[in-house]
């Protein structure tokens, strides 16, 4: 059998690959590149995709589509900001399409977000291309955008926050993220939280041959540096796999399916595709495989030797 012999049943047309990591490719069919540029920070590219819908593409890795980024999204924003008792000052690191804002947003108790995005380019190709995804969010008087690196502005900041987002892409080399997958990082954001705080953030692929490349180091790297830590995880098929998300928290333990459902009831929160009592659980409830790599992993990210993945 001859290597690339089915080559040929590749539908003629545009295909966007995308290296899930540097042996497996999932591609997709696109209409049309809306915007592209190498920016300061990064390699993007919007483009209207045929399956997934329109994307953006930071550095070849896919940041979110119009058909699932509800799932990201909502699974990013929603265990933290129902668990706090009462969030109103947000900080979002990264968050670049607006879609993050839009989900804190659905909290009447906001009083005032801070989104710190390094790549002011990609931002305004978001906000002028992208509108399904922030749906105005950028134009709400609570979100206070400011441009610049989200590890020196939490340095600098007198503010401190109820819930601090960290929404930026995974730690490539080349990519400008990977100083805020340390113990430093961690350690900055926890000082920066009021008492019953919470950090969340994306944590990478949870499947079984990735999860143990960021997923449960970065979890093993909270926990460090946080009294309470949850894992957890949603399929995003965008992605090609199951995504990871790690809480770090100073008190608060996630609740039951019921207590989720009559918190969501009385804050009469709008508009959720994915997140619900029932999802919840499903969020939190990991897989076997996955709690043996939690459990057994001893690798705490720092500075001086940081983590790079695919
Ligand atoms: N959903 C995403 C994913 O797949 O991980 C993250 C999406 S969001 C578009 C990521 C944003 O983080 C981008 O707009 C990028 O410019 C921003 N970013 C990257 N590094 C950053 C840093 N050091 N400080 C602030 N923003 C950063």
């Amino acid at each position: 059998m001859k290597n690339n012999q089915n080559i040929g049943d590749i539908p003629s047309g545009n295909w966007h690959f995308e290296n899930i990591n540097d042996n497996f490719i999932q591609a997709e069919k696109y209409s049309e590149i809306l915007w592209e540029s190498t920016t300061k920070y990064q390699t993007a590219k919007i483009i209207e995709g045929l399956y997934f819908g329109r994307s953006l593409i930071l550095d070849g890795k896919t940041q979110s589509t119009t058909s699932d980024e509800f799932i990201y999204h909502e699974s990013l924003v929603h265990p933290s900001l129902v668990q706090h008792q009462n969030p109103e000052n947000i900080f979002i690191a990264g968050g670049g399409e607006g879609a993050t804002a839009r989900e804190v947003l659905k909290y009447k108790s906001i009083k005032n977000i801070t989104m710190v995005d390094i790549d002011k380019e990609v931002v305004l190709a978001c906000k002028k291309l992208l509108k399904n995804h922030h749906k105005n969010s950028f134009d709400n008087p609570k979100v206070n955008l400011t441009f610049g690196d989200a590890r020196n502005y939490l340095k600098f900041t007198k503010e401190s926050y109820d819930v601090v987002i960290i929404d930026v892409p995974d730690p490539l080399e080349a990519g400008p993220a990977y100083k805020l997958f340390t113990k430093e990082f961690y350690s900055l954001v926890k000082s920066k939280l009021k008492n019953s705080g919470i950090l969340v953030t994306q944590a990478g692929p949870t499947d079984p041959n990735s999860a143990k490349q960021c997923f449960t180091k970065v979890f093993n790297t909270i926990n460090s540096v946080f009294p309470l830590t949850f894992p957890y995880h949603s399929h995003v098929p965008a992605f090609g796999t199951t995504w990871g998300f790690v809480m770090g928290s100073n008190s608060e333990a996630p609740s039951t399916t019921e207590e989720i459902d009559l918190k969501l009831k009385q804050l009469s929160l709008k508009d959720l595709s994915m997140y619900d009592g029932i999802a919840h659980d499903g969020l939190f409830n990991l897989p076997k495989y996955l709690r043996a790599s939690l459990y057994n992993e001893t690798h705490v990210i720092n500075d001086n030797d940081p983590l790079f993945v695919d």
